[in-house]
C-alpha cells in the first residue's frame, strides 16, 4: 500500500521569522561591461560558470557562495541584464537598489580605462541614499600604466579606489581585504554538525509500543559502550547499532522505567518526552496503528516539527490491524496529519519483527535530509526556475519579487529568501513545495524565511 512508503512532498511549515543567521551578503553593482561577471568570477575562484542563461529572475542576478581568509560570504552579481536601448540608467539603478537594499556591503565596479560615465554616477546616487558600506574597484587595470587612470575615480567621492584587474587577478587580495572590512562581524557559525553518534529518541503515548520497539532495535545486535569515540552519554541513553550505524538512544531509561510512574503524571510525561525531542536530532514517533489516532499522537508529532527535529513515524501493532482498520488508519492519516506529510513512515510490529528493519533506513533517510545544504548557487537557479515558470501575482500594481536566497543553516534545513515587496504567504508554501520536491527533503521540516526589503 501506499502508506508503507514514506510520506510524499506537501508542507506543513509556515514561514518562521525567527532570524536565522545568514552569510554576509556583498551586492556587486557597476554598468554594463565594467566586469561584474569577470570579478564575481575572480572572487569565488571561478569555480562557477560565468553566464548563467536561466530565464527569469537569474538572468539579472545570480548569487554564489565564496570564501575568503576563512570567511563565507554570498556574493551577487547583478550583472547581465541586456545593455540595450534608453532609460537604462534607470533600470540600472532600479536593478542596483534592489540588489543593495538586500546587500550588508556593495561593491561598486567602475572601468578605469573609460573614466566616470553618467550612469556610474547614477549608481553612486542609490548607493549614498542606501547608507550601506560600498568599496570602490576601479576595474580593468591591467598594468601599472593605468593605475593613474584609476586615481581619478577618487572623484566619485567614495573613497579610495581599489585598481584591480578582474582578468588577471591583479589587485584582488587587497579588494577582497577591504570587502570583507566593510561587512559587519562574523556571526558564529552554524554550520557545523554535532559529530559523534546521531542522537535518537523514541516518543509517543502510554502502550503504543515504545519500549517493546526499544528492545526490538537494541536486541538486534549488542547494545555497545562507546567511550573510544570520546563523546558523552547520558547515563539514561544507550548506544544501540540499527541497521549497522550505531545510535544514541535518548533517555531509554525513562522508557524502560515508565510502566507504574508515567500513568497518572501526564504533564511530567510530557515534560520528559519535549526533553527527549529536544536533546534529539531525529525522532521516532511511535502511534498504535490497531487504535485510532489520538490529540495525545498529534500533540507529540508537532512537539517534534515545532523543536524542528528529523521525523519518523511508525504505525505499529500492524498485526493487530485488518483490511478495515487498515482503510479507517488512511483516512484518519489523511484528515489529522496533513501537516506531516513530509515525515517518513514505517507499518510495523514490534512483536513479529515486521519492517523494524525499516526503521533504521528510515531515520537514516530522514537525518540525511535534514542535513541537506543546498549551495547558494544551486538554490539560486532553483529560485529562477521557479520564478520563472509562476511569477508571484501582481498586488496593488507591484509585483513582488524574490531577489535571491540562501541556506543560513542545516538541521533542519533553513531559508532565507530576501524580497522586493511581501510574498502571499500561499506563495511561500509554493516556493517551500518545491523546494521540498527538488531537493528531497523527506524526513525534514523546512523552515523558510522571508526578509522583505523595498
Ligand atoms: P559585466 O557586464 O560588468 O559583468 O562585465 P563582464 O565581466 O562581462 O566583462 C565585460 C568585458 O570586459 C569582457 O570582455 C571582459 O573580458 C572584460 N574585462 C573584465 N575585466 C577586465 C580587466 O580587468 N581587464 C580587461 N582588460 N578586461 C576586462
Ligand atoms: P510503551 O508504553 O509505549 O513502552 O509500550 P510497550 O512496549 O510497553 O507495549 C505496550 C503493550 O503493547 C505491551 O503489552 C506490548 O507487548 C504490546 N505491543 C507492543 N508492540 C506490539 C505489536 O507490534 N503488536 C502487538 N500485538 N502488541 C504489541
Amino acid at each position: 500500500s501506499s502508506s508503507e512508503e514514506p510520506g510524499t512532498d506537501e508542507v506543513g511549515t509556515d514561514a518562521v521569522d525567527a532570524g536565522a543567521v545568514v552569510k554576509p551578503v556583498v551586492a556587486v553593482v557597476g554598468r554594463p561591461n565594467v566586469g561584474k561577471s569577470t570579478l564575481v568570477n575572480r572572487i569565488i575562484g571561478r569555480r562557477a560558470a560565468v553566464v548563467q542563461d536561466v530565464p527569469g529572475v537569474t538572468r539579472d542576478r545570480v548569487s554564489y557562495d565564496a570564501r575568503w581568509n576563512g570567511r563565507e560570504l554570498v556574493v551577487v552579481d547583478t550583472g547581465g541584464w541586456a545593455p540595450d536601448a534608453q532609460g537604462m540608467a534607470a533600470q540600472i539603478a532600479e536593478q542596483a537598489e534592489l540588489a543593495i537594499a538586500a546587500a550588508d556591503a556593495v561593491l561598486l565596479v567602475v572601468d578605469a580605462t573609460v573614466g566616470i560615465q553618467d550612469v556610474d554616477e547614477a549608481v553612486v546616487r542609490v548607493l549614498r541614499r542606501s547608507n550601506k558600506p560600498v568599496v570602490l574597484a576601479a576595474n580593468k587595470v591591467d598594468d601599472q600604466r593605468t593605475e593613474a587612470e584609476a586615481a581619478a575615480m577618487w572623484n566619485l567621492g567614495l573613497g579610495e579606489p581599489f585598481p584591480v584587474s578582474a582578468l588577471h587577478g591583479r589587485g584582488s587580495g587587497d579588494l577582497l581585504d577591504a570587502v570583507l572590512a566593510a561587512l559587519p562581524e562574523a556571526p558564529t557559525e552554524v554550520f557545523d554538525a554535532p559529530r559523534g553518534p546521531r542522537r535518537v529518541a523514541i516518543v509517543g503515548k502510554p502502550n503504543v509500543g515504545k519500549s517493546s520497539l526499544l528492545n526490538k532495535l537494541a536486541g538486534q545486535k549488542r547494545a555497545v559502550v562507546d567511550n573510544a569515540s570520546g563523546t558523552t552519554v547520558d547515563p539514561v541513553d544507550e548506544l544501540v547499532d540499527i541497521g549497522g550505524v550505531t545510535y544514541q538512544l535518548i533517555d531509554t531509561a525513562g522508557i524502560r522505567r515508565r510502566v507504574k510512574e508515567a500513568s497518572g503524571h501526564e504533564y511530567y510525561a510530557s515534560l520528559r518526552t519535549q526533553g527527549a525531542i529536544e536533546r534529539a536530532e531525529v525522532c521516532i514517533v511511535v502511534i498504535d496503528a490497531s487504535e485510532p489516532i489520538t490529540e495525545q499522537d498529534l500533540r507529540i508529532l508537532s512537539m517534534v516539527e515545532e523543536a524542528g527535529r528529523a521525523l519518523v513515524v511508525a504505525f505499529n501493532k500492524w498485526d493487530l490491524t485488518d483490511e478495515e482498520r487498515r482503510r479507517y488508519l488512511d483516512r484518519e492519516i489523511e484528515r489529522d496529519m496533513v501537516q506531516f506529510t513530509w515525515a517518513g513512515h514505517v507499518n510495523m510490529s514490534a512483536l513479529t519483527g515486521r519492517h523494524v528493519d525499516r526503521v533504521g533506513t528510515a531515520i537514516e533517510g530522514a537525518l540525511a535530509a535534514w542535513e541537506t545544504r543546498v549551495s547558494t548557487g544551486k538554490l539560486n537557479s532553483f529560485l529562477g526556475r521557479v520564478v520563472a515558470a509562476h511569477p508571484h501575482p501582481v498586488r496593488g500594481g507591484k509585483q513582488p519579487r524574490i531577489l535571491f536566497g540562501t541556506q543560513a543553516q542545516a538541521g533542519p534545513p533553513t531559508f532565507v529568501l530576501f524580497t522586493s515587496g511581501t510574498l502571499d504567504p500561499q506563495y511561500v508554501r509554493f516556493v517551500e513545495r518545491r523546494l521540498r520536491e527538488d531537493f528531497d527533503f523527506q524526513g525534514t521540516p523546512v523552515h523558510l524565511e522571508v526578509r522583505a526589503r523595498e
